[in-house]
């Protein structure tokens, strides 16, 4: 297989983690004979520095004509006490974001056993865990009419969805619990809301071409609670921009580290993969970053944008493996009474190499 991938390191730990995706794509595409051409560019506070610009011309032409990008992160320290600094690093993330149409925020659950302690949650209740979020991203209250007036003191967001904007993303969430084991949970409050009856009369109409997959109805209060009570009753959840905003939030602390999960925005064009993690000053340029998220993030590229399921799946094995070995970085292995052997950014990678 031939594709095009963008690099966008960023910046902080943007930069030391995704050096390492990019070196697990190259081994990939040396061990299952694909041709990965990859190219690099700006944006953010680097790109703010050489140009002016968060997101330059040519990095969003570059985005453009690429068929899957691998993004680190923005930001820097400097804008976080100075809101007078009118040109900012993520005007650059949302702006690629609008550009490239992404309408659907994947964010997978994957828990790996050698991590069950590190979590609040009963390793029992969590074992064997293993979701897809696909969130909106185009609709809701976001988007929708706001209103404020001090004659009535009443203030109110429209909660507005368009019937093409469910019937895209629930088409890429039913493609990909076909992928998957075939279980597909939508999410919304059709009990009390009008845009969440269109959700689930649109859902309910889209399910019937995928006759294979068994699907629920879920009311988002419940929802939340069963994330807790029984995570593994889920599989590819799909859900609207607030619901998913809260959800994948609740759902990210069931899992552990910030430096174990990945996402991606797609819609009709270049999917932008990317761990949850931001830039992360406080450990950057320390060999701190773990930089398992952005290793994870090319697994989720492989899988949602090439198909490439068994290349996805060699490197979750890895990791596992590294993992049972009992290697760790400095964010996984805070329990110290186990002889954990800890490891920097560049020898974890190597060592997933
Ligand atoms: P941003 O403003 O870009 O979101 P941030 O400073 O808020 O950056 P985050 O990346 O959101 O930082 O992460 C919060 C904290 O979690 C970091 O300060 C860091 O200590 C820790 N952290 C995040 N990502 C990683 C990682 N990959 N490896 C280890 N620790 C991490
Ligand atoms: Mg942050």
């Amino acid at each position: 297989m031939k594709k095009k991938i963008l690099v966008i390191p960023g910046d902080g730990i943007g930069p030391e983690v995704t050096t390492w995706g990019k070196a697990v794509l190259e081994k990939i595409a040396e061990l299952f004979g694909h041709e990965f051409e990859f190219d690099e560019a700006l944006m953010g506070h680097v790109a703010i520095e050489a140009t002016g610009n968060p997101l330059p011309d040519e990095t969003l032409k570059k985005a453009k004509q690429s068929d899957a990008i691998l993004f680190g992160a923005v930001g820097h320290a400097k804008y976080d006490n100075d809101p007078s600094l009118k040109v900012r690093p993520e005007q650059g993330l949302l702006k690629i974001r609008k550009e490239l149409g992404l309408y659907a925020n994947l964010r997978p659950i994957l828990l790996f056993d050698e991590l069950l302690d590190a979590s609040s949650i009963k390793p029992a209740i969590l074992k064997g865990t293993d979701i897809l979020f696909f969130r909106e991203l185009t609709g809701d209250v976001y988007f929708g009419e706001k209103i404020r007036s001090e004659d009535t003191n009443t203030a109110s967001d429209l909660m507005i969805y368009h019937r093409y904007e469910i019937e895209r993303i629930a088409h890429k969430a039913f493609a990909a619990a076909m992928q998957r084991s075939k279980r597909l949970c939508s999410v919304d409050k059709a009990n009390v809301l009008e845009s969440s009856r269109l959700w689930r009369e649109t859902v309910q109409r889209i399910a019937k071409e995928y006759p294979e997959v068994e699907t629920e109805h879920m009311f988002i209060d419940n929802a939340a609670m069963q994330l807790i009570k029984d995570p593994k009753r889920f599989d590819v959840v799909l859900t609207a921009n607030l619901f998913g905003d809260i959800l994948t939030d609740e759902a990210s602390q069931i899992a552990g580290s910030m430096g174990m999960l990945a996402s991606a925005s797609i819609g009709d064009g270049t999917g932008f993969f990317e761990p949850i993690h931001g830039s992360a000053h406080d450990i950057a340029g320390k060999d701190l970053a773990n930089p398992l998220a952005s290793i994870l993030s090319v697994a989720l590229m492989l899988e949602i944008s090439f198909g490439l399921k068994k290349e996805a799946q060699l490197i979750l094995t890895v990791i596992d493996q590294v993992l049972k070995e009992g290697f760790r970085t400095n964010d996984i292995a805070s329990d110290a009474t186990n002889p954990y052997q800890v490891l920097g950014t560049q020898e974890m990678g190597k060592l997933i190499l």
